[in-house]
């Protein structure tokens, strides 16, 4: 029988707490092109409510890029063609940065795999983390960013943060 007064160990609890994925940015990781953060102190308490344990990820540092970086849009078709290798995601000195971007979103996918999380908080408008939002040809367009794209795509649940 269990003691009333036994608590469960503290590595027991989180075990059994939901690990979700969330952009790094938003939980006050200085990682952003412009070398800042976003910090949602919402989707802290929103997180805390839920039950549910952050894994902070910035795919774009993952994928090699530096802080801070020129920013970056993918230049035509979206992301899923950025993913098959049709499209490019370019900087704003011109340079392509699609195999960097493509690198952060296989990293985000693999920590997803590792840490058997099936759902993700991520930063609208990004051209990485952007849900329903991201930048293309340098404008503003409906449609993810390649992180969430992929995520998606392999069955993780996204969720866009603005
Ligand atoms: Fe934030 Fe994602 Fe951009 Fe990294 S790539 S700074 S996590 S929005």
């Amino acid at each position: 029988m269990r003691c009333v007064n036994e608590v469960p160990a503290q590595d027991a609890i989180v075990a059994r707490m939901a690990q979700v994925l969330v952009s790094a940015c938003l939980l006050g990781r200085e990682c952003r092109y412009d070398g800042r953060a976003c910090r949602d102190p919402e989707l802290e308490r929103e997180l805390a409510r839920r039950g549910e344990v952050a894994l902070p990820f910035c795919p774009e540092e993952e994928g090699g890029l530096g802080t801070p970086r020129p920013p970056a849009w993918i230049e035509a078709d979206g992301a899923a063609a950025v993913l098959g290798g049709g499209d490019r995601v370019v900087n704003a000195e011109g340079a392509d940065v699609s195999a960097a971007f493509r690198r952060g979103a296989e990293g985000a996918l693999a920590a997803c795999r590792a840490h058997a999380i099936t759902r993700a908080y991520l930063k609208e408008r990004s051209p990485s983390c952007g849900v329903c939002r991201t930048h293309v040809a340098g404008g503003l367009v409906a449609g993810p960013g390649v992180t969430a794209e992929l995520l998606r795509r392999n069955g993780v649940e996204v969720r866009g943060v603005e």
